[in-house]
């Protein structure tokens, strides 16, 4: 499960995060993960449920944004939604496209400490 490495490495950046804005404790955290990224989103849940207790998170509110992933395609310049996989058919002109422009994201997306 390797959600529970990138949970890790999450809440490392959280934590020199909390730090740098003098912040004792995690209010909210907004993750943005596209669809070809790999994660798993219950598991990746499941990571933090297992590992926020012991940091600086403790408490705070996990929320998770899913971005569509989406392919350009440079024959007629239309952008159009993707499933997985690595050649996409453009729904526009026919022509094959590889060219992902959204959905491969992965990492922190904002944090918000508590105003005390
Ligand atoms: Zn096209």
């Amino acid at each position: 499960m390797h959600e529970v490495g990138i949970m890790q490495s999450a809440l490392e950046a959280i934590t020199a995060q909390a730090k740098l804005h003098h912040a004792a404790r995690v209010e909210r955290i907004v993750l943005r993960i596209g669809t070809l990224a790999g994660v798993d989103l219950e598991a990746l849940r499941f990571a933090y449920e297992a590992l926020a207790p012991h940091t600086i998170a403790a408490g705070a509110e996990l929320e998770i944004e899913v971005i569509a992933a989406q392919a350009h395609c440079a024959t007629c310049a239309t952008t159009f939604a993707i499933e997985r996989g690595f050649i996409f058919q453009c729904p526009q002109c026919g022509n094959y496209s590889g060219d992902i422009r959204a959905g491969r994201e992965l990492g922190i997306a904002r944090l918000e400490f508590p105003h005390e």
